[in-house]
This record gives C-alpha cells, structure tokens and sequence, in this order.
C-alpha cells in the first residue's frame, strides 16, 4: 500500500487507541480485519466504504475496509484521507451515520462533513463508541 494511505489508517487509528477508554486497534499479522485500498472505478464518488464487520465477535470485531484511489480527493488530499480513514473506522467500531446537518463539524461519522477539516474522531463521536462497550 502507498505509504500516503497508510498513514492515513494508522494516524486515525493511533488517534483512536490514544482517546478511548475499552477498545484498540492492533496491529497484528495473524489479525482477520483487512485495511487496504481500492480502485473503486464503478464508484468514483465513493470515499471509502467498510464492507465486512462482524457484530457477532465477543473480544475481537474482524472487519475490511478501504479507501477509494479512484476518488480525485482521495489521491489529493491527505485531510480526505484521514476524514474517510476516521469514519470507516468509526463504523468499524460500532458508530452508525448521523444526520445532525446542523452541526456536522461535531461527528467524522456525518456523511456530509466537510472532509478538509474534520478530519479525526471527535470528542461527541470518543464518547458514543466508549458507550458501546
Ligand atoms: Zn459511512
């Protein structure tokens, strides 16, 4: 994987392992959960999408997600990168959409945030997930 989108997963889940209180991500080589990314051509709107997560796991939550190379953003800018990074993983951990379009710069998990500058979990979005668990 290029090493701009890499940085974007491990910046956003650095940022999640430092602020929450019951749940991390690591970095394992036998892990089941697959990062990676696409070249979504059908989709070249799209972001980045989870396609996989399983709900049913009591001490692991194995998920795939990706961000799409063929979004013009998403190769440009690495605040979109990390603004999609931080909301995929936000539905890797559990977080639904929210349509609060009155305050979008308070949740990375609102779908039209502006993605330059929410770019990380914020403290609304900390506090829903610790909530979960
Ligand atoms: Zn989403």
């Amino acid at each position: 994987m290029d090493t701009k989108y890499r940085n974007a997963w491990v910046e956003s889940y650095s940022n999640y392992n430092s602020r929450l209180k019951y749940k991390t991500f690591q970095n394992r080589s036998d892990a089941k959960s697959i990062i990676e990314v696409q070249y979504d051509s059908d989709k070249p709107g799209r972001y980045g999408r989870i396609v996989y997560r399983n709900t049913n796991s009591k001490y692991s939550t194995p998920f795939r997600t990706y961000l799409n190379t063929s979004n013009i953003h998403i190769r440009n800018s690495a605040n979109v990168r990390r603004s999609t990074a931080s909301h995929e993983l936000g539905h890797a951990l559990g977080l639904k959409e929210l349509e609060d379009k009155s305050k979008p710069e308070h949740s990375v998990m609102y779908k039209h945030r502006d993605r330059y500058s929410v770019i990380r979990a914020t403290s609304l979005d900390i506090i829903r997930i610790d909530k979960l668990y």
